[in-house]
């Protein structure tokens, strides 16, 4: 009768813990583990008339089998000292670990005090333990008195994306206000009454306004554009595209719009490729970007080349090449990030978001492709993507003989 009380005991208190405790993985184990631990307590109580089986596992093995089998860093403490600590545990903090005073253990100024034996159950970030940049969360929950579980996980990740998200909103608004700012100051001048009266003065502010209003919506396009593709990001286009005639098609829709006033198209597209499974308005933006920077970033007079082939069975190529200056080794890791330019005021000028790239690499990855850029100083740029083409699945016909 007590080792069942004690068995339903370990269940709740393990259930309790489990609650506080924020990772499924580990609520689950320690669930399963607390269950284990009361049907050995149980199974204990029959040992006193039966011997247990040799292959019965231990609370202990069960304990230690449990905190192994835990992917992030865990510590079991008992009395401020480390009982037992997981591979990933003794990867971070070093094999000395092992009944070493866990605030040595752990060695960062954040977790002396919740450490310390009257310290307080709870979550405590600490930065750069395990490396500069790497940030930590060390979640401790008592299990019972004097026995303390230390678990510690790592948000370096999460900390990024949050990072970059905060980053693009200032990017964003920055990149917004300043256009705005030039709009509201002409507004302003011209309806100062001798500036307002003047005809020329007044057609050449409008058509300014008129520039830095274009580039606002241009970057509302982009922004938009961005955010649907990234709500789309999980699900595969299955439309069958092909990517030769897309091209013509958006090589003659930028010819009607007078944009190869800058550079003549050469079009060397391969006519009988496989489609590729695509989504049509997605890919046709990344041809518009693509042929976009080439007449931006090229040099004037000078043709650009775009291509369509097939490499292998499985992936077609579609490259833009331009005979511009080019751009420098070190820029090209960074290019597809958001609103990274190499040459911010030249982009500005030329009408450019510092989105066109990051937009093509989401929707290369939604693809399922992938993305090269090739660059030589002085020479010219030659940006490809690389597409899935679309399998078709092989008809198997049965014979019924
Ligand atoms: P932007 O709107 O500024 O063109 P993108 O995301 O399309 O933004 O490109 C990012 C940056 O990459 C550009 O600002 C430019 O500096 C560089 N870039 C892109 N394509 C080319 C190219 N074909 N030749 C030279 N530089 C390029």
């Amino acid at each position: 009768m007590f080792r069942i009380g004690l068995a339903l005991l370990v269940i709740l208190a393990t259930a309790a813990v489990a609650a506080l405790v924020p990772s499924l993985q580990i609520a689950a184990i320690l669930l399963g583990g607390g269950a284990a631990i009361a049907i050995a307590s149980v199974g204990t109580s029959a040992t006193t008339r039966a011997p247990p089986l040799s292959t019965e596992p231990s609370p202990d093995t069960i304990e230690t089998a449990l905190i192994e089998a835990i992917v992030e860093p865990i510590l079991l403490v008992v009395d401020g000292r480390v009982r037992r600590s997981n591979a990933a545990a003794r990867n971070l903090l070093g094999v000395h670990i092992a009944g070493e005073d866990v605030r040595l253990a752990i060695r960062h100024p954040a977790a002396a005090s919740p450490l310390s034996v009257t310290g307080v159950d709870g979550a405590t970030e600490l930065i750069g333990l395990g490396g500069r940049d790497q940030r930590i969360q060390m979640q401790v929950a008592t299990l019972a008195p004097g026995r303390r579980i230390v678990h510690l996980i790592d948000r370096t990740t999460n900390y990024a994306a949050e990072r970059a998200r905060v980053d693009f909103v200032a990017n964003s608004s920055h990149e917004l206000r300043t256009p705005l700012a030039a709009i509201i100051g002409f507004i302003e001048t011209l309806d100062d009454a001798n500036t307002g009266a003047d005809p020329e003065l007044r057609a050449r502010f409008l058509s300014v306004m008129m520039k830095e209003a274009r580039r606002m919506q241009r970057l509302i396009d982009d922004l938009i554009s961005l955010s649907r593709i990234e709500a789309e990001k999980y699900s595969l286009p299955v439309t069958p595209i092909d990517l030769s005639a897309l091209v013509r098609e958006v090589t003659s829709e930028v010819r009607d719009g007078a944009g190869s006033a800058r550079g003549a198209f050469e079009l060397d597209l391969e006519h009988d490729a496989l489609p590729v499974a695509g989504d049509r308005s997605q890919l046709s933006q990344v041809i518009h970007n693509l042929v976009g920077n080439a007449l931006k970033y090229g040099r004037v007079g000078e043709p650009i080349t775009i291509t369509v082939r097939s490499e292998g069975a499985t992936l077609i190529r579609a490259s833009v090449t331009d005979r511009g200056e080019g751009i420098a080794a070190e820029h090209i890791p960074r290019l597809t990030e958001r609103f990274y330019r190499v040459d911010a005021s030249r982009s500005r000028a030329m009408g450019g978001t510092g989105l066109g790239l990051a937009i093509v690499k989401h929707i290369v990855e939604r693809h399922r492709g992938r993305l090269e850029i090739t660059s030589t100083v002085g020479t010219g740029t030659t940006v490809s993507v690389l597409l899935p083409t679309m399998i078709q699945p092989a008809v198997t016909e049965m014979s019924l003989e």
